[in-house]
Formats: C-alpha cells, sequence, structure tokens
C-alpha cells in the first residue's frame, strides 16, 4: 500500500464519447482519485472511493478541480516563439513567418532552448500527452525528445520532412531524411513515454520519393505514428492537385502511400469531400481539429458534422504558432464558438470539449487504454485546477450549480493561472508557484 494518495476534489472526465453516448460526462462534486505507483486505482465519490482504501492519505483539493490530463494532438515545438503574427493566410504566413523561425532551429542551442519552453508551456496549461511536429533537424527534434524525457511529458514527434517547395535550409534529401529518421527511432522511440511520429510536413513540400520513405519507415519499425496537414487552406490544396495530378484528392495522396491508418494524425481538413471522409474513416485515420488556427489563419470553418456523419474520428490541436497559444481550454472554447457561427455548426457543450480535448486525443493517438480519462487502470495523468482568488472564475465556479455550468465556465474562462499542478503517472510535471 506504499505510495498511495487519495485526492480530494471535483472531478470530471468522460470515459465514453459523448458524440455517440448520452451521459457520458462523469462528474463528482465531492470527489476522490486514488492513485499508486503512478496509475489510478479508483475514482468516484469521495466517500466510495475512501472505502477502496481507508489508509491513503489525503490529498485536499477542495474548492478545486481535477480533469484528466489534456491531449494536444497538434502542435508546432518551433513556433512557440512566433505565436500571435497575425493577419496572414496560411501561405504568407509559411514564407513571411514561420518558415524563417523554423530555419533557426538549426541551431542547437537555441533549438534546445526553445524545447525546454516549449515543453514547459505545455505542462503549464495541463497539457500532458502532444503529438507534435519537430524540426526539420535531427539534432533540434532530438532536443524536444530530450526536454520531454527531462520533465516526463508524453511526447509523440518526429523530423519534419520536405524536399522540395520550401527554402533550401530547410529541404533534406530523402536519403538523408531517411537515416536521421531512422537515427531518431532507434535513439528515442519507446523509450519511456516517448514515441516516434513519421511527420511529412505536407504533400507539397515532400515528393513521391519522399512519401516513399516515409512508408518504408512505416514498414521498418513497429507501433511508429504518422502525422501530417491536410485541406487547410484552398491555395495550398490547388498546389497539391497540381503536384500529384495522379490523385484523385489531397486524402488519396497520402494514401497511397500507406501514411493512412488508425495510427495516423492529419491536422486540419477544413475544405474536404466526401470521398476523403470516406477515405479517412475507412482507414481509421483521426482529424486534428485546430479552430484558433483555423481563425487566425483565416482558413475557414471546419465541417465537423460531415466529419462525424461520415465517422472520422476528430481530436483538437492548438496548431502553436499558426494557433493562438499553448491552451487546450482555449482551444476548446474556440471549436465552441466556431461551430456556433457555423450555418452546420454541432452543438458543443461541455461533455463533448473535454471528450475533445482528452479522450479523443487518446484514441486518434492509440493510447485510450493508458490516458485520456480517470478510470482505474489508466495512467494517473491529471491537472488540478484552481482559480486564482478573486478571479472571475472563481466567482462563476462558486455560483455554479450544475457540473456542467462549472465545467463550461473552466472552458469559458480557464487559462495557465488556474493550472496548479499537472501529474504524469502520478509525478508532478508542473506547479503553479505564484499560488
Ligand atoms: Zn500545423
Amino acid at each position: 500500500m506504499t505510495d498511495a494518495q487519495l485526492f480530494r476534489a471535483t472531478l470530471f472526465h468522460t470515459p465514453a464519447n459523448p458524440f455517440r453516448q448520452e451521459g457520458a460526462l462523469r462528474s463528482y462534486a465531492d470527489g476522490g482519485l486514488l492513485i499508486r505507483e503512478g496509475r489510478i486505482v479508483a475514482s468516484g465519490n469521495f466517500d466510495d472511493v475512501r472505502r477502496a482504501d481507508v489508509e491513503a492519505p489525503v490529498v485536499d483539493c477542495r474548492g478545486g478541480v481535477l480533469l484528466p490530463g489534456l491531449i494536444d494532438a497538434h502542435v508546432h515545438y518551433p513556433q512557440l516563439p512566433i505565436i500571435g503574427r497575425l493577419g496572414r493566410t496560411l501561405l504568407d504566413w509559411l514564407e513571411q513567418v514561420a518558415l524563417p523561425e523554423e530555419a533557426r532551429m538549426a541551431e542547437a542551442r537555441y533549438a534546445a532552448a526553445c524545447a525546454r519552453r516549449f515543453v514547459a508551456a505545455l505542462a503549464a496549461h495541463g497539457t500532458t500527452t502532444a503529438l507534435v511536429f519537430g524540426a526539420h533537424f535531427a539534432a533540434a527534434t532530438a532536443s524536444l525528445f530530450e526536454a520531454a524525457g527531462e520533465t516526463g511529458l508524453r511526447i509523440i514527434s518526429g523530423l519534419v520532412l520536405s524536399d522540395r517547395f520550401l527554402p533550401s535550409a530547410l529541404v533534406q534529401t530523402v536519403d538523408r531524411a531517411y537515416r536521421d529518421s531512422t537515427e531518431l527511432i532507434h535513439r528515442f522511440h519507446r523509450q519511456g513515454r516517448l514515441l516516434y511520429a513519421v511527420t511529412p510536413r505536407f504533400a507539397l513540400s515532400t515528393s513521391d520519393a519522399m512519401l516513399e520513405m516515409c512508408q518504408t519507415l512505416l514498414r521498418e519499425h513497429q507501433d511508429l505514428r504518422v502525422q501530417t496537414h491536410v485541406n487547410e487552406n484552398a491555395d495550398e490544396i490547388r498546389m497539391v492537385a497540381e503536384q500529384f495530378p495522379w490523385a484523385a484528392d489531397y486524402v488519396s495522396v497520402y494514401d497511397r502511400f500507406g501514411l493512412t491508418g488508425p495510427r495516423a494524425v492529419f491536422a486540419h481538413n477544413v475544405h474536404t469531400t466526401d470521398g476523403e471522409l470516406q477515405l479517412l474513416a475507412s482507414a481509421g485515420t483521426a482529424i486534428a481539429h485546430c479552430p484558433t488556427s483555423n481563425a487566425a489563419l483565416g482558413s475557414g470553418i471546419f465541417p465537423l458534422r460531415r466529419h462525424l456523419d461520415a465517422g472520422v474520428a476528430v481530436a483538437l490541436g492548438t496548431d502553436v504558432g499558426g494557433g493562438t497559444g499553448p491552451g487546450m481550454l482555449k482551444e476548446g472554447l474556440q471549436a465552441y464558438l466556431m461551430q456556433r457561427v457555423a450555418p452546420d455548426g454541432v452543438k458543443l457543450d461541455a461533455a463533448r470539449l473535454l471528450y475533445l480535448c482528452t479522450l479523443a486525443g487518446a484514441e486518434a493517438l492509440g493510447l485510450a487504454s493508458e490516458i485520456g480519462s480517470l478510470c482505474p487502470g489508466k495512467s494517473a495523468d491529471f491537472v488540478y485546477l484552481r482559480p486564482p482568488a478573486g478571479s472571475a472564475l472563481e466567482t462563476v465556479l462558486q455560483h455554479a450549480t450544475a457540473p456542467e455550468d462549472a465545467l463550461a465556465a473552466i472552458f469559458t474562462l480557464g487559462g495557465a493561472e488556474s493550472v496548479r499542478e499537472v501529474r504524469v503517472e502520478g509525478s508532478i510535471v508542473h506547479k503553479l508557484h505564484s499560488a
């Protein structure tokens, strides 16, 4: 019975998918979360959980809220320093803002500092797992894995691959990309909580030969993930069609090279055809919806209803730095707002927002048996939220009568200032010092 701890607070989690199931949200006003050796032993009403272990020391977090660790399904680590460069569309933003900054990752020391800050920023916002675009440089990508290994976050990432279209500093030969990827996979894949994702930047910047090489990596190594971009912006889509005249559509380019499948997560898919949605659904490929990025770059409104109707899995990503920050709560609010104004928008209540920020990400990454909810047996990855004294969120939580209202208020008003403590496998990965 050593090292058990019983946390007492209001608890929210979604053990099931609230888009498919009524009552998927579990809430416990006086909740208990019992953990032992990094695993969740029990969760529910405090008195019930107490009976599971009458001796475990109680960590009294009453007045605060526990959520499962948040999962960011799409984010770029080199882009933390360029958040908020507003007023551009995708291809201009890439050329003028993102790619010049990504070229700076050639300098190993700069990249290492950026990696540490990036991982810290995720944790400070309650993110415990993230699918991350690394850098175009192997050393810089290694820095991210090392920073994640030091702090304990679950990071799935990979060397960003491109062999055309981008500035020369950011392109690799296919041979070099293969060698560097293979070495990174051997060093980091399945080391502790780290996983490797084959990461072609997007079809526009990757030739047939590079995409074929991605397929080779998937054949040569077990359990790799795949991440890339798809159907973000109308100009991008038109140029991809010109580059791949044989392809029926954008998704088919990736499918031809075996890059769709249940371990693949594609970001955006804002402008998509019914045929593509069918292909994604049958392959089991998930889409990372990135609503702040889609709005900031004017990419468009995500057709969530069509994805759901087609049976395509959808998770949520911040897409820093096209997106407006590393906070998944804010991203959830933005998803809600965009659907609210979309002609065919889906109602995103608090349960659905929590699911999109937690279990949906775990499912997209093939990690749902390990993370994504507070169910017994899963890893003890969780966030302790407690708004600052005198804050608007504190006031709202004190007045909320229904649990859904409290949770919706957390999405509306919750930021890093309310994230008191974040744990992965029971170990603290972030603690708010100003509290
Ligand atoms: Zn992106």
